[in-house]
């Protein structure tokens, strides 16, 4: 099966164009992540084919070197944009050390179709090769599955460099350009429109996943403490009162509310107040396990939930905090040091009745009173 070679750049460059518009105009309206150069990278791609469509019309020079070294600078563009969405740096001349040598080595072997072939199986798949590396190596902390498209469509170019590559070692003897029909060429063009329009697509949706990610964590953080907000913790609570009542597992609920924080505000200042709130919360957090969850009840009150926690290690957990608060040098805004207490309730689901994590958070507030009530800084148990 041979293609028509004519329609089969034209219709790259078509597809081309179009997803370099499109991914340029997500990059207009988005902050600066990589999608201003994936846009630029497409570009380069586009004229690239431009140029190759020109072949035999237009100087070597041109629809050669330049068009090779176009293809070869699209690929360091989508590196440098993969760096700024990763939020890493890589020296600028280390990214672009293969377009110049692509430009040396493509001048040098003007003449010679199948060492260029070769030189291009190299250095095109050194620079791809090294994106794929920096896309996997980050694929953990990456929202979404855009990335795996984006892999895959540069995998599948450094499948068709090396198929020409190959292909110029073991038959030398014959001619392969690209504008003479073979397998090698029908699969070469079937395969850049694709993979050109699996990166895009894949690109994009990484740009997309990461934003839902960021709106998603907003929506269920307390925006001073970052810990959950209150929507979240209730929603939170809920489900592991439900998980709890089908396993049969036990588990606990700390309320927690500082001492006297009104203090804080009306000595130190209301920033001085955020800052306590925002230093004890962490101090909370880090003493907390993997599968607790700890949330902004109201203003000073905290919510802890315990899964799979029996009453005495709720309250050995509650001891272990009141204590580690007691402990934390805290300070107002203006470096002056504080000593802040909590007083905590502590509640256990009773498994028995169908008991909600309305009636919880009740017995919690309950128990939280009569800390305070004895004299603040203790933990009392519902
Ligand atoms: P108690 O020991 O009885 O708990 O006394 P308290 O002063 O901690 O409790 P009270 O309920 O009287 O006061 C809580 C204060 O917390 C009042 C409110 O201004 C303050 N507060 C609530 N949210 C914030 C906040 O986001 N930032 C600051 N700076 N203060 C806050
Ligand atoms: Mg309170
Ligand atoms: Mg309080």
């Amino acid at each position: 099966m041979n293609a028509h070679i004519p329609t089969m750049f034209l219709m790259i460059i078509v597809i081309s164009a179009c997803l370099a518009a499109s991914v340029a105009l997500i990059a207009r309206t988005s902050e600066p992540e990589g999608t201003g150069y994936w846009a630029l990278a497409i570009t380069f791609n586009t004229l690239t084919y431009v140029l190759f469509i020109g072949r035999g019309q237009i100087h070597d020079w041109l629809s050669i070197v330049l068009a090779n070294v176009f293809l070869s600078s699209a690929f360091a563009l989508f590196l440098q944009g993969i760096l700024q969405f990763q939020k890493r740096t890589v020296a600028r001349w280390l990214i672009w050390l293969p377009v110049g040598v692509e430009a040396v080595v493509f001048a040098q072997l003007l003449p010679w179709q199948n060492a260029r072939n070769v030189a291009n199986a190299v250095i095109l798949s050194t620079q791809i090769l090294w994106i794929v590396v920096l896309v996997l190596q980050r694929r953990k902390q990456t929202a979404g599955r855009g990335q795996y498209f984006v892999v895959a469509g540069f995998l599948m170019l450094v499948t068709v460099l090396f198929m020409q590559g190959i292909k110029s070692v073991l038959q030398p003897d014959e001619v392969h350009s690209l504008l003479k029909p073979s397998l090698v060429q029908t699969l070469t063009f079937l395969i850049s429109p694709v993979s050109t329009v699996l990166l895009s697509l894949g690109l994009v949706v990484m740009s997309k996943e990461r934003a839902d990610r960021r709106n998603q964590d907003l929506a269920m953080r307390d925006e001073l403490t970052k810990l959950f907000n209150r929507r979240s913790v209730l929603e939170s609570l809920m489900h592991h009162v439900a998980m709890a009542q089908r396993s049969g597992l036990p588990m606990s609920l700390l309320m927690i509310d500082i001492d006297h924080f009104k203090h804080v505000n009306d000595t130190h200042g209301h920033l001085s107040g955020d800052r306590v709130l925002r230093d004890l919360a962490q101090t909370l957090l880090t003493r907390t396990r993997a599968q607790d969850v700890l949330g902004r009840y109201g203003g000073e009150e905290f919510l802890l939930i315990l899964p799979d926690t029996i009453l005495q290690g709720a309250c050995r957990m509650a001891e272990a905090l009141r204590k580690a608060v007691e402990a934390t040098p805290f300070h107002a805004e203006d470096g002056q040091p504080l000593t802040m207490t909590v007083s905590l309730g502590v509640s256990v689901l009773d498994l028995a009745s169908e008991q909600h994590g309305d009636a919880l958070i009740g017995l919690a507030d309950q128990a939280l009173y009569r800390a305070k009530l004895g004299g603040r800084n203790r933990v009392e148990v519902a």
